[in-house]
């Protein structure tokens, strides 16, 4: 199986290497080629998706990314900042669903700003349609205002809107999940004001027809973000678009105090998939050996799980990962007193040690 490894800037490149040393030490053949992308990529070749990165990442059965960006690119043209890397990869390869899990692992309950009868044991996951909305819709721009209020002023537009077999094929996605899992689904929308909402949540209702096992409910998503807060583990599976998607799902990451630790999984129709931790490049940390790689090791066992069709070993990933955190390891993001802080690589080293 060929995994295109795309380990990016800042701290990609520390801890991809230590999701690497996990898979190598399954035990299993994978054919893994590295590639520059994003700032790394600019530097050697001009762009932060040059074609032979893009080859790699779409011959291959799944591609495991660090992160992009440095503060140092950003006085380059929009197209050639690294973040466009990430961009053009979602658009070239369709990768329409994220998967967003924000897990509190009960050793890690007091890392969380929120009580711990709150947040103790969440699990849920968050599908965000990643190539829709507001974000890519037509027309868009910078005009000159016809409101007569302000007719004549400088305004910026944007276009939000969503087709029904966008909303099918993202719905579709995350019924299946929340089937995997405990069954709830809660669609996320703003269907009293938006009219693509008001579609959305039609759409929703009448594909969860097919799903009689699974619950359907609705929300608001003003609501959503105070219930997050107020209630997270009322929530299974949050299906929602792409702007409403990115807020929640960074706010539901932050919920469990380690952004360190949470994976995330974009997929297209065939469960091809790109597999990133949630947080950046963190280039405040980049090169102090002390970032946490245990986001990208689970984005590995995430990959096994939903692109490469290896459940027993992801779980064993999974494993070793509450296993070191039960014997009281901990990077610096996610040390508390009486835990024994470690470095990115002992930490790597703690996790291959626990899958034997
Ligand atoms: P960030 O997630 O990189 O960092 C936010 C904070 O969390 C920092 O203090 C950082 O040190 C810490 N942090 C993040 N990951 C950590 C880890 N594994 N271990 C320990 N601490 C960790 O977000 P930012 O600072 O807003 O952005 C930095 C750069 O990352 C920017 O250039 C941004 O565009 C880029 N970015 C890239 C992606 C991506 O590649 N998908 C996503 C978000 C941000």
């Amino acid at each position: 199986m060929k995994i295109a490894v795309l380990p990016g800037d800042g701290i990609g490149p520390e801890i991809v290497a230590q999701a690497v040393r996990v898979l190598n030490a399954l035990g299993q053949k994978f054919d893994l080629e590295e590639a520059p992308v994003g700032g790394a990529a600019y530097d050697v070749a001009g762009h932060p998706l040059p074609p032979a990165t893009l080859e790699l990442a779409k011959k291959a059965d799944a591609i495991l990314f660090g992160a992009v960006g440095d503060w140092k690119y950003d006085a380059l043209a929009r197209e050639l900042r690294p973040e466009q890397a990430i961009l053009g990869l979602r658009k070239h390869l369709e990768l329409f669903a994220n998967f967003r899990p924000a897990i509190c692992y009960p050793e890690l309950t007091a890392a969380s700003s929120l009580k711990p009868e709150i947040i103790g044991g969440l699990d849920i996951l968050i599908v965000r349609e990643l190539n829709g909305d507001i974000y890519f819709g037509q027309p868009r721009g910078i005009r000159t205002s016809e409101l007569p209020l302000f007719k004549g002023a400088r305004e910026g537009f944007d276009t939000m809107h969503y087709s029904e077999p966008e909303v099918e094929r993202i719905g579709h996605v995350a019924f299946e999940a929340a089937r995997k899992r405990g069954k709830k689904i809660c669609s996320v929308d703003k269907a009293n004001v938006l009219e693509s909402s008001q579609l959305w949540r039609e759409v929703m209702i009448r594909i969860s027809q097919e799903y009689p096992d699974v619950e359907l409910s609705h929300m608001y998503v003003d609501n959503a973000a105070m219930q997050l807060v107020k209630a997270p583990k009322a929530f299974d599976v949050v299906v929602t678009g792409n702007l409403f998607g990115d807020i929640l799902s960074d706010e539901a990451a932050m919920l469990t105090g380690s952004i360190g630790m949470l994976p995330s999984a974009s997929l297209d129709k065939n469960n091809k998939g790109l597999y990133e931790p949630s947080h950046g490049s963190a280039p405040d940390i980049a090169g102090k050996g002390i970032a946490n790689p245990l986001a990208t090791i689970l984005s590995a066992a995430m990959m096994l799980r939903y692109s490469l069709g290896m459940p027993a070993e992801a779980d064993r990933i999974e494993k070793a990962v509450q296993k070191v955190l039960a014997q009281g390891l901990r990077t610096a993001d996610i040390y508390t007193e009486g835990t024994q802080k470690v470095s990115t690589v002992q930490m790597g080293d703690a996790v291959v040690a626990a899958l034997s």
